[in-house]
């Protein structure tokens, strides 16, 4: 996974429109990368959150033959990522009704089901345009992938999911690792206005904390608090611990899919409505 070029032949925007109609007569279900442009740490790239996506992505595609949509790059932040140097959120509704546009305007040429992919934490924003889709008629799933392997993270990595960190550090140093300068990796911790036993990080499985992390503003402001905008321990990172995560969602993203395809097949509506 190194070459960042991206595989025409599996992405929306490539294609001709003749193209992206017949091939939803053989799948119709389109994947929808959601990332952000955010700083992560002076060791990661602005466009991590969104660049990482793209080789799993087309990994998932090629084995299930799902179409991808073109990703809009940025994404909503919650309100302690905002005013970082690097940052550039979308507010909730501009991303709300982005989400929501793109779903429509596939959906007219023939794609019945949608997953937006997104590793980055907005799930507020997407998990309501998904009930909001769902009225309308529209199948759409959010997927987060670190929720996905909530049940393997702590096998995998010795610290909780956070920023800019021992994952996300160990993804990038897969999915793109010439962006990756871990010379200038440093750990550094945020500050939280509750103790971290009231809060639940996207990797924390099985565990009862009143607060999931985008449940409220839990920590103080980044750009005040942060030195070089990592929350976590970037210096634990390797490429092993990286390939098995990576792997990982790929297999459970491509299973995913498989089940959608086999229970609705191209042409079948799934009965939401
Ligand atoms: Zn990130």
């Amino acid at each position: 996974m190194t070459d960042r070029e991206q595989k025409k032949n599996l992405w929306w925007q490539y294609m001709t429109w003749d193209q992206v109609v017949d091939h939803a007569k053989e799948c119709d279900i389109a994947i929808l990368p959601m990332g952000s442009i955010e700083q992560h740490g002076h060791h990661l790239p602005t466009g991590h959150d969104t660049i990482q996506l793209f080789p799993m992505l087309e990994e998932v595609a090629e084995r299930t033959g799902a179409i991808l949509l073109a990703s809009p790059w940025y994404g909503a932040h919650p309100v302690h990522h905002h005013h970082f140097p690097g940052t550039i959120p979308l507010s909730s509704d501009t991303c709300r009704f982005l989400i929501k546009d793109i779903i429509r305007g596939a959906s007219e040429a023939g794609y019945n089901k949608f997953i937006i992919f997104f590793g980055h934490g907005q799930a507020w924003v997407a998990n309501y345009c998904v009930q909001e889709l769902g009225l309308e008629g529209y199948f759409v799933l959010s997927v987060m992938f670190q929720n996905m392997m909530r049940d393997l993270h702590n096998e995998i990595f010795e610290t909780p999911f956070w920023h800019a960190d021992e994952a996300e550090t160990s993804v990038g140093l897969v999915t793109h690792p010439d962006l990756v300068d871990m010379s200038k990796a440093i750990d550094e911790s945020a500050t939280r206005i509750l103790d971290g036993q009231f809060v639940q990080s996207p990797s924390d499985y099985a565990v009862s904390k009143p607060l999931r992390f985008d449940e409220g503003t839990l920590s103080v402001p980044e750009y005040k608090d942060l030195q070089a905008g990592v929350i976590g321990r970037p210096t634990l990172a390797t490429r092993e611990k990286g390939e098995r995560y990576v792997q990982t969602i790929i297999d459970r993203m491509s299973d995913l899919v498989n089940e959608i395809k086999t229970k609705y097949p191209a042409g079948t509506k799934v009965p939401i409505k």
